[in-house]
């Protein structure tokens, strides 16, 4: 097994390091530092959040800088998709380089003050960790001169391009001298990252890393299905099963996020919401809170949760499945670390059951079917959390003693049992009076999805339900019970995601939230549900939508087969297509909704 010291480590930051509790390199770090101390060759590695990375490529950047300060501009730059990352890493850093000579380590991020972080730039700086979009505006003013770097990396960079930052990317990477070295790092290599990779990085090793040490193994996975509009109440029961819980609550958007968030907390939960569209501050403030367990669910998307590292989560709990597989695997990530049992759990609609299945190959594990608990499970686990905690208790024998005569006189009239009544039904009444009355979980059950799907399968014999290459389209889908299910001509290429297509149907729409149910993004077009009783509304209010100067088509999408590339037989079908043919977008080059 290697040590810190061969794999080549100067005396300083070993110092550092040990002090940080490092005793042993993960394995990024073995295969990175020996690397980069050792030569200049541009590297990209596959590396998730919490492998080690930051040591992994800051350990070696500081051990190969410069310190005379002969050079007053940055001579490397982490290029990293949020503030709070930027943060970190810079933290991460000035700690490995707590023996060093004064380096000089700046973050540098959208949505702060610009001002303080050209004034420091023009003191001189040797390593630059930027949000690439602040970077690109600085780089303008001519407050970051790149001409000195040798060195670019980029961190999580399959984060960085899902927020959009691409042509800032490109734009930096061309900023900078031809003979520096890049450093990728990406949890996942898609397509655009190749493209990255390609263009931008020279004859690159290129290495794997597992997942997060110990995680992945430690990680239970359960998943409860239930209609659509039961997924909240299941919510509720299995957090009420868990009276210890410590858990973020996963969800698609940030709409969403904020309504499950503000449920918890009218219904008496110690939840809070994470998401973009709340203040710096303000998410700084949530996270602290979560951090010290003043929170005890934390409702999140994926990006905003990102930023925080916290080690002793009891359970993840997807609030619906993830878009993507990698962020499943980030999220369940988050439990189950430094040697603890965690448990992922999923609560899906009936059409989500294929992801679960996805992910179980993607990640080679099995999901437990799980079996929501019941309102007397969840009663008698409370009650036992109140007598446990009453057990617990310190007393405190001095403070109290001047208060008991006058305690024991006013209740002198109660026996034990009575006294022991009215502690437990005033600690449990929350539970008792809710699951008392407490509305019915309908779970859907294998086989009557599959004898639901069978049925299906039969009334539409005979009709296109594939695409000619033999495969469903991905938007081929019938709405979610109770849902209405919308066509409409704006696609990912015109920059329109779940976030654009809730706040186009709810800017246009005045009144109540619409509360969206699935969206299904397509590159020129897209899907997206809507409770029925809001279809009306919602068509009317889509009705004459324009774009950039287009006519943007919306329509109801009533049919299972939604794919423009079949040729329905069905005459409502080519009406369907006819009119998806007409309103898709001829120029696809990326653009975004305002
Ligand atoms: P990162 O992937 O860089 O975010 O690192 C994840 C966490 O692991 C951070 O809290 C690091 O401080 C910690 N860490 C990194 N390397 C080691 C190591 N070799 N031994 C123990 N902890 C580490």
């Amino acid at each position: 097994m290697s040590t810190f010291s061969s794999l080549g480590l100067s005396e300083p930051l070993l110092q550092a390091i040990t002090e940080l509790g490092f005793e042993t390199p993960m394995p990024v770090q073995e295969a990175v530092i020996p690397h980069q101390l050792t030569t200049s060759q541009d590297l990209v590695a596959l590396a998730q959040t919490g492998t080690g990375k930051t040591a992994a490529y800051g350990l070696p950047l500081l051990q190969k800088m410069d310190m005379s300060h002969e050079v007053f501009s940055p001579r490397a730059v982490i290029l990293s998709p949020t503030r709070e990352l930027c943060l970190q890493i810079a933290d991460d850093l000035e700690s490995f380089a707590k023996y060093l000579p004064d380096v000089r380590i700046l973050p540098v991020y959208g949505g702060a003050n610009i001002e303080p972080q050209i004034r420091a730039l023009h003191h001189g700086i040797d390593i630059i960790v930027a949000t690439p979009g602040r970077l690109i505006d600085l780089m303008h003013r001519g407050a970051a001169n790149l001409e000195a770097v040798h060195t670019i990396i980029l961190d999580e960079a399959d984060e960085m391009l899902s927020m959009g930052f691409s042509e800032s990317i490109d734009a930096i990477l061309e900023g900078v001298p031809a003979n520096h070295t890049t450093l990728l790092f990406s949890a996942t290599m898609s397509k655009e990252i190749e493209r990255i990779a390609k263009n931008y990085l020279h004859d690159a090793k290129e290495i794997v890393v597992g997942s997060r040490n110990e995680g992945a193994e430690h990680v239970n996975h359960i998943y409860f299905m239930v209609h659509a509009r039961d997924k909240y109440l299941a919510l509720k029961r299995i957090v009420d099963y868990y009276p210890k819980i410590y858990a973020i609550v996963f969800c698609r958007t940030r709409l969403e996020t904020q309504e499950v968030a503000d449920k918890l907390i009218q219904d008496g939960y110690n939840a809070d919401a994470l998401h973009g569209d709340l203040s710096q501050q303000q998410r700084d403030l949530t996270m602290q809170r979560f951090r010290q367990h003043r929170i005890q669910l934390l409702v999140a998307t994926d990006v905003a949760a990102r930023g925080l590292d916290v080690d002793d989560l009891t359970h993840v709990i997807n609030y619906g499945m993830p878009e993507d597989i990698e962020n499943y695997t980030h999220r369940s990530g988050r439990t189950g670390r430094a040697g603890k049992k965690g448990t992922s759990i999923c609560i899906v609609h009936s059409r989500e059951r294929s992801r679960i299945r996805d992910v179980e190959r993607t990640i080679k594990k099995e999901f437990v079917r799980g079996t929501l608990p019941s309102p007397k499970e969840i009663c008698s686990k409370q009650l036992w959390k109140v007598i446990d905690d009453i057990e617990r208790v310190e007393v405190e024998e001095e403070e109290i003693a001047d208060f008991l005569p006058e305690v024991r006189r006013k209740l002198e009239w109660l026996d034990k049992e009575d006294l022991l009544k009215r502690v437990v039904s005033r600690e449990f009444s929350r539970f008792l009076r809710y699951y008392a009355n407490a509305p019915e979980i309908e779970e859907i059950s294998e086989e009557k999805k599959k004898a639901k799907g069978a049925g299906k399968g039969k009334k539409s014999e005979g009709k296109s339900e594939k695409r000619k290459d033999g495969h469903r389209a991905e938007g081929d889908h019938e709405p979610e019970e109770g849902y209405t299910r919308f066509f409409i001509t704006l696609g990912k290429v015109d920059g329109f995601y779940a976030r654009e297509i809730i706040g186009v149907v709810n800017n246009r729409c005045p009144g109540p939230k619409i509360e969206m149910g699935r969206i299904d993004l397509r590159p020129t077009f897209s899907f997206f549900e809507v409770p029925e009783e809001e279809a009306g509304r919602v068509l009317k209010g889509l009705k004459g939508l324009t774009y950039k100067g287009r006519r943007i088509g919306v329509d109801i999408a009533e049919m299972a087969n939604n794919s423009v590339e079949a040729a329905p037989k069905h005459p409502k079908k080519r009406a369907q297509q006819r009119f998806e043919q007409k309103f898709a977008p001829k120029n696809t080059k990326k653009r975004r909704f305002s």
